[in-house]
């Protein structure tokens, strides 16, 4: 019989270990000598296995209980996968259909079946090979605005929110990881750090930007007190996995319950990141094309994401933020209220936004998009326009009013 003390899976083992699951062999088959398994993590963390049987395929993730782009001298602690079987659970009922189909958790092995997406690919990868998906923006604005909105008070009971917020408070180290690679290590030569040679000085100007260092040290602070929604914690364009019509999102296990902006800041960032780095991937031919495509997702992923939080404010407004009580039955549109929180929600998005351009190029885990430029003085010149554009949208957040001037600044850097 299966043991409960932890023991990471390998390929070998699988089968043995989980062939009497029968959450998966009702998926894959009971024949566990077809089983093909296939180790495919290529994140920094876990475990990641594909399962193929006689009767379909199955998803086995992993924790591990160390850093896996960094080893065991920087332990994690496995109780993630709880947190992401939680966020799993979560999204999938803020907003259906758009996280894999969870088949069976396993708290003791840390470790989640779920359903294979197929044929998704990582987007990021589509974005450094120049391929289009269509529903994209829809999908990824809906997304923020919806796991935003209905994991909020402005939506949920009081009580059931304050008990959610005190669960995910139990997920500390993974937000420390965060607090850390995002927030601190870019600003100062921490250890973990590399970055581009030739950027050298623009690092070195950014580190003694004083004013940049405070509005990102209020950001941070805000990131660390403020607890409106669950955040997926991690939405980059390697967490979400999409075919040329379909999109659908991985990879919670950075959820806590933080700010509203959080999400789409981090995810705007990485499609800033792609359409900077793209004159290293391909020639002039489909570059100016493939850019615009780019822009045009960041300009309606900002957009969708308005509109449909809009809609949810309009039809979904039941919980003790913002009630009907103080504007509708009292005869006041709640409108300019909604668009004075937009504004919030955008000022800060941007914030994170630009933080998120600059942790990727100078801090651990930097990205496909720029790290596949071999030629590095290409790189460092691409980098730099990231760099400088997200000191600029940490630094006028606020002037940032919509979609049109944010992609007007994304032009004038490029
Ligand atoms: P990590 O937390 O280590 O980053 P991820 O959840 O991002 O792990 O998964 C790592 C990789 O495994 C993904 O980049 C993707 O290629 C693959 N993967 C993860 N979940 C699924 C899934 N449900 N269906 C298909 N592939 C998946
Ligand atoms: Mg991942
Ligand atoms: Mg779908
Ligand atoms: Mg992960």
């Amino acid at each position: 019989l299966q043991t409960t003390a932890y023991k990471a899976l390998t390929s070998d083992t699988l089968s043995t270990r989980l062939g009497e699951l029968t959450s998966l062999t009702s998926r894959v088959g009971t024949e566990t000598k077809d089983w093909k398994i296939q180790e495919v993590g290529d994140g920094n963390l876990n475990l990641v296995f594909i399962v193929e049987g006689s009767k379909g395929s199955a998803i086995v993730k992993q924790a591990l209980p160390y850093v896996r782009l960094v080893g065991d001298s920087w332990p994690l602690p496995l109780y993630r996968a709880y947190y992401e079987h939680e966020a799993l659970v979560r999204q999938a009922a803020r907003n259906p259909g758009t996280v894999p189909e969870i088949y069976h958790f396993d708290n003791d092995q840390a470790l989640i079946v779920m359903e294979f997406l197929s044929p998704h690919t990582i987007l990021r990868h589509k974005l450094i090979a120049g391929e289009r998906v269509q529903g994209l923006a829809t999908f990824l604005g809906t997304f923020c605005a919806r796991t935003a909105f209905r994991g909020s008070e402005l939506s949920m009971k009081s009580s059931d929110k304050k008990t959610d917020v005190s669960l995910f408070a139990g997920n500390i180290e993974i937000p420390a990881i965060t607090e850390a690679l995002v927030f601190s290590d870019p600003y100062f030569n921490a250890e973990r750090n590399h970055h581009t040679p030739e950027l050298g000085n623009v690092v070195n100007e950014l580190r003694h930007d004083v004013e940049l260092k405070t509005r990102v040290q209020e950001l941070f602070m805000s990131f660390a007190s403020n607890t409106e929604t669950m955040v997926h914690g991690d939405l980059h364009s390697g967490s979400v996995m999409s075919t040329a019509t379909d999109s659908m999102v991985i990879d919670p296990e950075f959820a806590q319950y933080g700010p509203m902006s959080f999400d789409l800041g981090m995810l705007i960032a990485n499609f800033l990141m792609a359409y900077f780095s793209q004159p290293g991937h391909r020639s002039e031919d489909t570059l100016d094309e493939y850019q615009e495509w780019i822009l045009a997702i960041i300009s309606e992923s900002l957009v969708t994401f308005e509109d449909e939080f809009t809609t949810l404010w309009n039809s979904e407004r039941t919980g003790m933020l913002y009630p009907a009580t103080l504007f509708e039955d009292q005869g006041h549109s709640s409108q300019p209220a909604l668009q004075s929180l937009l504004n919030r929600i955008r000022t800060e998005a941007m914030g994170y936004c630009g933080i998120e351009m600059h942790r990727r190029t100078l801090s651990l885990a930097h990205n496909a998009d720029f790290e596949e430029i071999k030629d590095s003085a290409v790189r460092a010149s691409l980098e730099a326009r990231n760099l400088m554009m997200g000191r600029e949208l940490i630094l006028t957040s606020d002037k940032i009013l919509d979609a049109g001037t944010l992609v007007a600044l994304a032009r004038q850097y490029n």
